[in-house]
């Protein structure tokens, strides 16, 4: 008797410890804070932020960290991390809550951008409609406020090349850095339906942060005083 009561006993702390882990990584999922490791001294001292201490659940696939860009190869280094100006803390932390509420995430492709690679995209692609064309200032990624970002949710099915995480990027078109008309924000031709309601959501929640998206790229969006010319920031992004 005093045995089978005893194997109950631990057959329930056992349920009751799964659920716990369950809960905690259900609510880490959900946006609680984790640790992240702090920028190096130079980003810190420009003003720079990791994405994630303003949204915790970002998905990160920095595509100028691998070859899979249109340069077709590594611009940053392995482990280069999504860094932002921490005026575009408190806009990004609103268009996340925004896209929760439909159990959508952001996912950034690019964040701040070093000055010396920026020359180097513009020499693959001098056309300043795609490629801003370096000056002697930082404005826009090179200053750490501008954004290339998409959105990731959980769908029943997800091709192998949309898959992040457990989630599944949203169709929304194209892909990112595709040059091609149907790449511009308000694009409705070669643009399934899903796809500009998926950009309108993503432009809705961002301008909900007062981020504004760029017409020209729909996954583009700019952060207050983006525009604005700036000293050259060249720090690593780390
Ligand atoms: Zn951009």
């Amino acid at each position: 008797m005093l045995a089978r009561h005893a194997v109950r006993s631990v057959a329930i702390l056992l349920m009751v410890g799964a659920l716990v882990v369950g809960v905690a990584n259900d609510t880490r999922a959900e946006g609680m804070p984790r640790a992240i490791p702090p920028v190096s001294e130079a980003a810190r001292a420009v003003g720079l932020i990791d994405v994630r201490s303003a949204v915790p659940d970002a998905l990160i696939d920095l595509r100028y960290a691998t070859s899979d860009n249109f340069v077709g190869e590594a611009l940053y280094p392995a482990d280069a991390r999504c860094l932002v100006h921490e005026s575009m803390r408190a806009g990004l932390a609103t268009a996340a809550r925004a896209l929760r509420r439909s159990n959508e995430v952001l996912v950034f492709w690019d964040c701040y951008r070093p000055h010396s690679v920026q020359q180097k995209m513009f020499d693959k692609v001098s056309n300043p409609a795609w490629v801003a064309a370096p000056g002697p200032y930082s404005r826009s990624h090179e200053a750490g406020r501008s954004v290339d970002v998409t959105v990731a949710a959980r769908l029943p099915e997800c091709p192998k090349p949309r898959r992040i995480a457990d989630r599944c990027l949203l169709d929304m078109g194209t892909d990112f850095d595709s040059f091609t008309p149907a790449a511009t924000a308000y694009a409705t031709a070669g643009v399934p339906v899903a796809a500009q309601r998926a950009r309108a959501r993503l432009r809705n929640a961002m301008a909900a942060g007062g981020l504004a998206v760029y017409s020209g790229e729909w996954w583009h969006f700019d952060g207050p005083g983006a525009g604005a010319r700036r000293p050259v920031i060249d720090v690593a992004p780390r």
